[in-house]
């Protein structure tokens, strides 16, 4: 598939309860769907999953329209500035998700993870 936000081409990186696809230029992570139940089989191969650099994820966290493939629609952006700050876009009709190269990474360490939990539906 297409990358939603830079349009370069996508693999699946991981293919179970979610499936997630990784840009092969920017390394964005593209999920199916993304909730709180969903998170919990993700983290365990975050590393895997989420092998682009911070850098290269921060030269595209200015592009904030990013369309939903599925739905055609622009995601809504999911964001919290306290303590940490956590951006990130989430389709509100289907649950896909983007999150920027090292974001996974950096949402799941202890600092982050109660607030990004939070920003994510429930199922
Ligand atoms: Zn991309
Ligand atoms: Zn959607």
């Amino acid at each position: 598939m297409e990358c939603p936000k830079c349009y370069g081409d996508m693999d699946t990186v991981h293919e179970a309860e979610t499936k997630v696809d990784r840009c092969q230029n920017c390394r964005g992570l593209y999920f199916d769907q993304l909730t709180q139940a969903l998170l919990e089989s993700v983290m365990g191969q975050a590393e895997a999953i989420d092998s682009g650099s911070d850098e290269m994820g921060s030269a595209y966290d200015d592009m904030v329209y990013v369309e939903c493939p599925k739905c055609d629609k622009i995601m809504d952006q999911r964001l919290i500035e306290e303590p940490n700050r956590i951006r990130f876009e989430l389709c509100p009709t289907c649950n896909a998700t983007f999150l920027d190269a090292g974001e996974l990474r950096e949402y799941i360490s202890p600092e982050f993870l109660d607030d990004f939990r939070s920003l994510l539906p429930e199922r």
